[in-house]
This record gives structure tokens, C-alpha cells and sequence, in this order.
């Protein structure tokens, strides 16, 4: 059936419901997929492919593999299992070359009485097994043939059916392949013509990239000659060619998001040295080199007309914090505000602690907006603020509320740790005239994910940790080999030593994690009877978290027991040992953050994974990555490997943008040429303004304006 006007839409334009085959049951399953336009149908590529260009012969089956052969049927019949006595249906068939079992286990037998009679000829499709010798398929498709049909007559008859290589889709209720198949192949054969790539043809050439419409074509229906191996493993060129175009227009928005940066007119700050001198005299130790290159990074963008939009990159306790300590102090030379926002209280109170410090010797003034505040004191820290009585204020999003107004704010820096991408930069910003912003992050994300997810930073890595530090011992313990952990625990404890013993949040059908650590902490003092053990867990106050922070940082405290709290920022040196429970119930970005509370300072520290009873492959994997290193970006990369991208820590709610075909862990090279073309080519066109990238500007806010939130840029 046409489509009402198919010379002026566009595959975007035509719904569904428009397709012959599909109606409007389908077509509710469909959008339920998030499939409702043509241009969707194109996207969803199949799943997987199967080879039925030819038949094979009982005698060349391979075990796993999905085969299609013909044969007759030998014998039928009911049997029963050995073991479970169920019941199944079993055919036995044969095709001259050897002979194959196949078995239903749930089934009508009256029909599989009368479709399966012996001597019955047919083409049998599905997956082989091998159980004890013999080889089996459950539940295969079978297509009956008449008698002395000649069956390679098949192969040319129904090219949705054999002959062919056949895409597999995703199916949904009710619905068989057969019919989704043959639905796709019209459309596929309808429209994919009609989907045109914008990307200039010289770029396409120099990528060795198939035209658009034939990639999608190529995809569904690949041709005969095609390689099954290429097609399977994603690593075909017309599936490049999608992949690509995908990535191309992502990367031309963020090359317009980077220059919309640059021309803004931000402050220029002088060196003034009036504070940063002092600062670095009264330090107990001397920058690392990474943390000097990277804080010429920062001062060079923040002389520079235009605003800084900077990421710090740098693994746990690479010393981000006095960089940032640093750029702030630059800030306030230049007679401007500086705001800190961090992800949780903890952290904040963590940060304040250290930037009070320093800032109260260099008789400046810092405040701390938490969460707690009673109202005076509250509108007291508002009022400081507004009329430039306070240097820094630091707090979590907090600081980004209506109400917080400042004198002037010259330089805000977010520090994310490992949630990336949740506070919200642009707030920030507007809470000044075009600050510097400086984003602090210790998840060390791999390059692919940086460029997607901070595409519009320029970005600094902190690749050194300071001199003197031991890299922490890891040990992975069974659950039954705890005691063994405890003795070591126990040591460093009688040679002065603090601890840390984490507990998972535990399911909310069992019992809170409150309670799961409190027993924990009863538990633990019969083994320790001597170590004086606190708790600390996602409920309490501020206030409350607060006061036992500070008395384990002051020894009054051996044994600190904590829910995944103090994930983030907490800074003990003298605790040298974490014990962590349950650590195959942790990912793997959470277990290097929680790792890296220990290992401070220059006393060899140790972290305990013990494991659950029973625990998945993937969890032995990441328990074996935290084993093996120490290094943040081999365990991001694992991280990746083990989970795939989609899923990587928060980035979902990070806005890490879906893509329909491409995959970052998979298509990470093509990105990389993406990303260069796609800058050069704005660049090129005066960032989109030139007549000759109309078009593609025009397709680019399409996909990607309101994504990328571009509304601002012209
Ligand atoms: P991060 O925030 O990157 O995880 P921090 O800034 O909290 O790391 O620093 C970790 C610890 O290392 C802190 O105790 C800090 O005082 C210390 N530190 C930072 N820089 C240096 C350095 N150059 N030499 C020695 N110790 C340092
Ligand atoms: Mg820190």
C-alpha cells in the first residue's frame, strides 16, 4: 500500500501505521519499542543474522550454530526423560548423511502426531545442541515438503524464507519473525533509498563509507556474497557508514556547543600571586608535576577573554582538592567570589574543612551552606554573600538555589567525584556574568565516554599521584575465609592503625541498611572486643555524620563501620585497612572509590574484598580487575568491557546521549574520526553560518538541539 504523499515525506515523516502489514495492535507494540516513524524502522537494525543461502547435510552440522537442512522423518513418538520423568516429543530424522533427535518439551501432541508421520519429508531450521554424544535441536521450525519435492526449489521460492542471509529481529509478543521480516523487507525495499546522508561526499570518501540508504539496505537484506562474520560482529562497512553519520552530527554539536564557549566574553584574571605565594610556602609538600601543568591549564584559561570550561580528570587522591585550592585563590586576587559545589554533604564538609583551612590562614572567608542551617543563620551566610563578605562558599546543590546570590562570582568549580553530569554547569554559570568553570572528576572515564559526555570541556589530566604513596594491597576473601581478613585487621589495629568495614546497601526486601550495619557493628565488637567501632550510615544528620567523622579523624574511633556513605572525598591517612563485605554486590567504579579512602598517606594499606556466597561471573570478574590493579583507568576500561557503555555508572542520568546504532565501547574508533571530521568541517563553514551547511545545520538541531541544549547557539 503507498504512502498518502510519498514525494514530499520523509521517512521521519511517515508513521507506522502507514506500512502495509501493520496494524494498529502492531503498531501500539511497536511504539512501545520506540519505534513510530519509517526512519525509526530503518535504525532498528537486526539482531543478528542467519545463514540460509544454502542447506547443509545432517553430516556437516556444527553444535551451537543456528543450521538449516532437509531430511526425512525416521521416527516419532512420546518418550520421557530419565531423570525428571517429563514428558517430550521426540523426532527422529535422517537425510542419508546421519541422523538428529528432535525433541519438543512443550507441545499439542495430537498436531505433532499428524505433522511428523514417517517418511515425511521437510527443511528443519535450528539451533544444534549436543547433550552426552548426541546432538539435538528443541523446538525447531520445520517446513513440510510435498513428496519428491526437490527441496533446493525452496531455496528460490520465498526469499523471506530461504536462499538468503535472514535478519533476526527483536520480536514482540505474538508477533513471529516471519511476519516482522516480511513487514521490514517492504519497507526496507521502499525507503531506505529515500534516507539521504547530509555528510559532505569528499568526507564519505575519505572514510570509505557507503552511501546511507544503501547501508540500510545492506543491513536488513544483505546481499548473498555478503561476510557473515562482518555482519555478526558489527564490523561491516555499511554499518560504519550509520554508525558514523550517527557520531558525525552528535560531534558537529558539540564543536558549535565548544565555540559558542569561546567567543562568550568571560573575565581575565591577572597573576596576582597575593595569595597563591603564600599558599604554596605554607604547604607540607610540593606540587606534583602533573598537578603544576595541570594548574597552568587552569591560569592560562583563566587569563584568557574567554570563560573557562575546564574538567579536571585525575584518579582518587591524585590531589585535585589544592589544584582546585589553587584556581580559587586566583579567583579571589582578582577581587571576585568563588562557589564549591559538591555531590553530597560529606563531601561538602570534607572540602570545607580543607579549603577553610587554608583560606582562614590567608585571612580569607569561607562559609559552608548545608542543608541544616537554621533560618538566621542562613539568611546571615546570604546576606555575607550578596554584599562580597565571603571569599568561598561551598555547599551541595544548595549553592545552586534561588536566593544564593553573589557579589560577583568569578570562578565556580563543581566537583562531580564519580557523578558526573548530574549538577547542572549552566545553573552555575548563570549565577555570575560568564564565570570560570572548573569541573573536578575522579572517574576516570575512558577517552571514548570523555568526548561524548564532556565534549564541550577542554579537559586535564591529573596522571600522578604524590610521591611516597604505596599502592594498596588488594585481596579478594571468600565469605568462609573472613577470619583470615580479621587477623590482618587486627594487627594493624594493636600497631595504631585505623579501619574502614563497608556494608552494601542492602535490598529493601530484606532489612535496611541501617539496621544490616548496626547489627554488623554488635557482630564486629565480639571480634574486636578491644577497638573502640563507630557507624556511620546514609541516615543520620549532617550534624550527626559530622561528629563521628571527626572523632575517627581524631582516633577516637579503630573500626569505623559505614554504609557506602563515605564513598566519596573522605580523607584519613591514618586509616590504612578497608574491609569491604559483600564487595560482589559493589560496581566496579564504586569499589576503586571506596578503595580509595585507603592508601593516603606513605603506611601500606590494604583493601579486603570479601564475597558473598554465591555470586555472579561478572562480579568475579570485577573482583579479579580490582585484584589485578590499581589503576583507575584500566578499571574503567574493565568497568566498560564487563557492563558495556549504556550502563556504565549513572550514565543514563548523566544525559550520556542514546544512540540508535552506534555503541562508544564498540565503535570508540570510529567516533575518534567522527569527532575530527565533524570539528574540522565547522570550523571550515564559520561554525554552521556559511550557505553551504544550511542543510546539515538544519539536520543537526534537528537530531541533537534539543539534546545538547543548543537553543543559545545561532
Ligand atoms: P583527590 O581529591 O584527587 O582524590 P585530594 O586532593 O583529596 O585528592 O588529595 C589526596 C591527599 O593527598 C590529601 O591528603 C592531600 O593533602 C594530599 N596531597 C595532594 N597533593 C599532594 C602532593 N603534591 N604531595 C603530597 N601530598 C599531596
Ligand atoms: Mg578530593
Amino acid at each position: 500500500m503507498p504512502e498518502k504523499s510519498p514525494q514530499v515525506a520523509t521517512p521521519d515523516q511517515i508513521s507506522l501505521e502507514q506500512i502495509s502489514g501493520v496494524g494498529p495492535k502492531l503498531q501500539e507494540q511497536l511504539q512501545k519499542m520506540g519505534l513510530n516513524s519509517v526512519e525509526d524502522a530503518l535504525y532498528h537494525l537486526p539482531l543478528r543474522y542467519e545463514d540460509r543461502r544454502q542447506f547443509r547435510t545432517i553430516s556437516q552440522l556444527q553444535t551451537g550454530r543456528q543450521e538449516v537442512f532437509c531430511a526425512k522423518v525416521l521416527a516419532a513418538g512420546e518418550t520421557q526423560t530419565s531423570r525428571s520423568r517429563r514428558r517430550i516429543y521426540e523426532v527422529m530424522v535422517d537425510d542419508g548423511t546421519g541422523q538428529i533427535s528432535l525433541k519438543w518439551f512443550q507441545y499439542r501432541k495430537n498436531w505433532l502426531q499428524k505433522r511428523f508421520s514417517v517418511g515425511q519429508q521437510m527443511v528443519i531450521i535450528g539451533e544444534v545442541r549436543s547433550f552426552s554424544h548426541q546432538r539435538e535441536i528443541h523446538h525447531p521450525d520445520t517446513e513440510l515438503l510435498p513428496d519428491g519435492a526437490d527441496p533446493t526449489e525452496l531455496l528460490r521460492k520465498d526469499p523471506l524464507k530461504f536462499g538468503r542471509i535472514l535478519p533476526v529481529y527483536q520480536l514482540t509478543e505474538g508477533v513471529t519473525q516471519y511476519r516482522i521480516r516480511k513487514i521490514w523487507f517492504n519497507l526496507v525495499k521502499q525507503h531506505s533509498a529515500s534516507i539521504v546522508s547530509l555528510i559532505p561526499p569528499t568526507i564519505l570518501k575519505k572514510r570509505h563509507l557507503p552511501s546511507l540508504g544503501a547501508a540500510f539496505l545492506h543491513c536488513h537484506w544483505p546481499q548473498n556474497d555478503s561476510s557473515l562474520p562482518l555482519l555478526e560482529q558489527g564490523k561491516d562497512p555499511a554499518r560504519h557508514s550509520i554508525v558514523y553519520d550517527e557520531f558525525f552530527f552528535l560531534e558537529l554539536g558539540l564543536a558549535l556547543k565548544r565555540h559558542g564557549v569561546e567567543l562568550a566574553r568571560g573575565i581575565s584574571f591577572k597573576a596576582e600571586h597575593r595569595y597563591t605565594k603564600p599558599l604554596n610556602k605554607m604547604l607540607p609538600f610540593r606540587l606534583t608535576e602533573a598537578q603544576r601543568r595541570v594548574l597552568g591549564e587552569i591560569k592560562h584559561d583563566m587569563m584568557s577573554q574567554a570563560p573557562m570550561h575546564r574538567l579536571i580528570q585525575g584518579d582518587v587522591g591524585s590531589g585535585k582538592t589544592i589544584v582546585a585550592l589553587m584556581a580559587a585563590l586566583v579567583a579571589i586576587e582578582n577581587g571576585t567570589q568563588v562557589a564549591v559545589v559538591a555531590p553530597t554533604e560529606i563531601l561538602a564538609d570534607q572540602h570545607f574543612a580543607i579549603f577553610n583551612h587554608w583560606l582562614k590562614e590567608l585571612g580569607l572567608r569561607c562559609s559552608l551552606l548545608r542543608s541544616g542551617l537554621g533560618a538566621a543563620e542562613k539568611r546571615t551566610i546570604l546576606q555575607d554573600l550578596s554584599a562580597g563578605r565571603i571569599d568561598l562558599l561551598i555547599g551541595t546543590h544548595a549553592v545552586l538555589q534561588e536566593g544564593v546570590e553573589f557579589k560577583k562570582l568569578g570562578l565556580g568549580i563543581v566537583d562531580e567525584q564519580h557523578r558526573f553530569g548530574v549538577l547542572q554547569r549552566g545553573v552555575l554559570k548563570q549565577k555570575g556574568e560568564n564565570p570560570d568553570i572548573l569541573v573536578m572528576t575522579a572517574t576516570p572515564i575512558p577517552r571514548t565516554l570523555s568526548m561524548t559526555l564532556y565534549g564541550d570541556l577542554s579537559l586535564s589530566v591529573i596522571d600522578q599521584l604524590p610521591p611516597g604513596r604505596k599502592p594498596v594491597k588488594t585481596i579478594h576473601y571468600q565469605h568462609n575465609k573472613r577470619s583470615l581478613a580479621y587477623e590482618t585487621l587486627q594487627q594493624h589495629l594493636v600497631s595504631g592503625r585505623q579501619a574502614y568495614i563497608v556494608y552494601p546497601l542492602v535490598e529493601e526486601t530484606e532489612k535496611s541498611d541501617l539496621l544490616a550495619a548496626t547489627e554488623a557493628s554488635e557482630t564486629l565488637q565480639g571480634h574486636f572486643p578491644n577497638a573502640r567501632i563507630g557507624l556511620l550510615h546514609g541516615r543520620m544528620k549532617p550534624a550527626e555524620k559530622d561528629a563521628v567523622m571527626q572523632t575517627f579523624r581524631d582516633h577516637q574511633i579503630d573500626i569505623l563501620v559505614a554504609t557506602t556513605v563515605i564513598e566519596v572525598g573522605v580523607d584519613v591517612t591514618n586509616a590504612t585497612i578497608m574491609l569491604i563485605e559483600h564487595a560482589d554486590r559493589f560496581g566496579l567504579a564504586q569499589l576503586h572509590q571506596l578503595r580509595g579512602r585507603v592508601g593516603r598517606g606513605s603506611e601500606a594499606s590494604f583493601c579486603f574484598l570479601v564475597s558473598s556466597e554465591h555470586y555472579s561471573e561478572d562480579a568475579r570478574r570485577r573482583l579479579d580487575v580490582m585484584v589485578k590493579t590499581n589503576d583507575g583507568f584500566q578499571i574503567a576500561e574493565a568497568d566498560l568491557e564487563i557492563r558495556g557503555p549504556g550502563e556504565f555508572i549513572g550514565t543514563r542520568q548523566a544525559g550520556l546521549p542514546d544512540f540508535r546504532v552506534a555503541s562508544l565501547l564498540r565503535d570508540a574508533r570510529i567516533l575518534e574520526q567522527a569527532r575530527q571530521d565533524a570539528f574540522d568541517y565547522a570550523q571550515e563553514h564559520h561554525y554552521l553560518q556559511t550557505e553551504a551547511s544550511a542543510q546539515i545545520k538544519a539536520e543537526m538541531f534537528r537530531r541533537w538541539g534539543g539534546r545538547l541544549d543548543l537553543a543559545t547557539i545561532g
